[in-house]
């Protein structure tokens, strides 16, 4: 099937796109990779496995060295721009506007193709751009470890496209080609049209919702069974230690929340269906409402950029006094004891 595929659930009408919908021989020129991380680094290496053509653009430092030694040209960020006509914006968020402002924007010509992988600067109005050349969204729902593994394996991943300014009449075909150069549109992966914000708004909202009430209800299970006098060992490893949580998760994301629960004891499927619903909690829903309220005036995008210009002093300070968290102690005091080893 070609062309967009709605979404069933009726809830709206996402288009979702796949791997015969996107055409890679649209690459036929030479993709720039802005920053040489995370994403950087995966992205590079899969568009390279496509057959595309990329340069990598970096300031001369570690990162420069190991795409170098990728076997990568890497240039001053300027001339990456200036040689390439798809650019991909692979650096962090918060840098961006700079970077942008100072070595990209000032060499974007009309027919070039800017690529970002994130909505949030546009979004939240830290960088505006001239409408002479197409602006898009590839944002891969995924780490950059876990895309170069998808791709290294065969396997698709969920990608998130948009389009922002389309100048050339086809930016959501070279979103999807680019798409399909890192190998989201492999098995298993698809792409869905979304737009800059909702991309933006909804990255923020797991990061700033989901997130951290997950964190306090896996510490609200530890405190509860520590208090209630099981060895604190025991408790962490029945919890998360064990790595068992985030392997049902990987099920969760692979088979449906109910199909999972076929993986578990009848004792357990019992047992959590019965008392779930105590956990319903209405006050977890209001505030998650309000931190997204926060997030769709751009209110924290504002409080962020602030805390940005004062060199993250907050976060520091934050990451400081969570290391004193009786869960924090507790953690690190276990894995001693356990002998455990990242590494393994
Ligand atoms: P990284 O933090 O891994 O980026 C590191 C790269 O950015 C390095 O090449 C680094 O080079 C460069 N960089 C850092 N600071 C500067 C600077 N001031 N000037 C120029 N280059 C700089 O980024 P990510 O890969 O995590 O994120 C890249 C984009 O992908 C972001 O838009 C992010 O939102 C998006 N994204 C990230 C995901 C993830 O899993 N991490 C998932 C989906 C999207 P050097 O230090 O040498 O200057």
């Amino acid at each position: 099937m070609t062309g967009a595929e709605e979404s069933s659930s009726g809830r709206g009408s996402l288009p979702v796109y796949f791997d015969e919908d996107a055409n890679l021989d649209l690459l036929d020129d030479i993709v720039s990779i802005i920053g040489y991380g995370n994403q950087g680094r995966a992205q590079a290496l899969n568009l390279r496995d496509s057959g595309v053509d990329v340069i990598v653009g970096n300031v001369r430092d570690q990162y420069w060295e190991t795409a170098a030694s990728d076997g990568f040209e890497v240039l001053e960020i300027r001339e990456a721009v200036k040689r390439a006509r798809f650019v991909m914006i692979l650096i962090p968020d918060e840098v961006q506007p700079e970077v942008l402002e100072k070595s990209v924007l000032p060499v974007m010509t009309r027919n070039k193709i800017l690529c970002f992988a994130s909505g949030y600067n546009i979004t939240f109005g830290q960088v505006t751009l001239p409408d002479d050349f197409d602006t898009i969204l590839v944002a891969p729902r995924m780490i950059g470890v876990g895309v170069r593994d998808a791709y290294e394996n065969d396997r698709g991943f969920y990608a998130f496209i948009g389009v922002h300014n389309n100048s050339s009449g086809m930016a959501m075909q070279y979103a999807m080609a680019i798409s399909k150069g890192i190998g989201a549109t492999k098995p298993s992966g698809a792409l869905l049209e979304v737009t800059f914000r909702q991309e933006a708004e909804l990255d923020l909202f797991n990061e700033q919702c989901f997130g951290p009430a997950f964190g306090q209800v896996l510490t609200t299970a530890v405190d509860v069974a520590v208090e209630a006098g099981y060895p604190p060992e025991a408790v962490l490893v029945e919890i998360y230690m064990s790595g068992e949580l985030a392997y049902t998760m990987e099920k969760i994301a692979k088979m449906g929340t109910l199909k999972q629960l076929e993986l578990h004891s009848p004792t357990s499927q019992y047992g959590s269906m019965s008392r779930g619903i105590r956990y319903a909690n209405p006050e977890l829903r209001e505030q998650m409402q309000k931190s997204l309220g926060e997030i769709q005036d751009g209110s924290f995008a504002e409080e962020f950029a602030k805390e940005y210009e004062l060199d993250l002093e907050i976060l520091d300070d934050m990451k400081e006094m969570a290391q004193d968290v009786p869960i924090v102690v507790l953690d690190k005091e276990v894995r001693k004891k356990l002998r455990f080893r990242s590494d393994k």
